[in-house]
């Protein structure tokens, strides 16, 4: 059975529904600096990490992710050569989900902050607990007792499994980010500026 979760940023400009199937996600809690240079890229790193520097992702296919309102005010970014894209709200500065730079790949790894629920034991009965907490070594401070220094070995089988049904399942498409093999808006590389 299938659940249906309500996003919604900050400022409620961007909308959008998350539909929650049985064993096709994977819900993580990462602690990479990638997702932390994310957050500064994005000068909201109060709002977006906790003291660990770290953030919420639920790990699905792009299939089940809708943007219902708000199209115009997605912005993508690319902050590594060849990283992935990470897309963001354009009017509160939240992170909405990030994907592999093409379209082809059905993985999308959305921001849990977006996430409307009435309180946490809803949230705990719709997302499960978190099923692994990556890149401990990357933490602000001490690393937290329960997370992987870096990402657990023991659980790429599951990934493959994952990618293996989605991309059979054709899960990639639609997706919010892609028109076919274009994105929806130009996305802005960061590494072209550094020296
Ligand atoms: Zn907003
Ligand atoms: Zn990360």
């Amino acid at each position: 059975m299938s659940k249906l979760v309500k996003l919604e940023c900050a400022c409620s400009k961007v909308k959008g529904e998350l539909t929650v199937v049985k064993r096709s996600f994977f819900h993580v809690h990462c602690l990479c600096c990638d997702c932390q240079e994310f957050a500064s890229y994005l000068n909201n790193k109060e709002m977006i990490l906790d003291q660990h520097g770290g953030s919420e992702l639920f790990q699905t296919y792009p299939q089940y992710l809708r943007i219902t309102q708000g199209h115009d005010l997605i912005g993508g970014v690319q902050l590594q050569e060849k990283g992935i894209y990470r897309w963001h709200t354009a009017c509160c500065n939240m992170p909405i989900a990030n994907t592999l730079s093409t379209a082809t790949i059905p993985f999308v790894g959305i921001s849990v902050k977006l996430m409307k629920f009435k309180d946490e034991q809803e949230k705990f009965e719709v997302l499960g607990p978190v099923t692994v907490k990556a890149f401990g070594k990357y933490s602000i401070g001490d690393m937290p007792s329960d997370a992987h220094p870096r990402f657990p070995l023991s659980f790429m089988p599951k990934v493959i499994g994952f990618m293996l049904k989605g991309l059979l399942g054709k899960r990639n498409n639609p997706s919010p980010f892609f028109n076919g093999k274009k994105t929806i808006v130009k996305v802005k590389t960061l590494f072209d500026n550094r020296v």
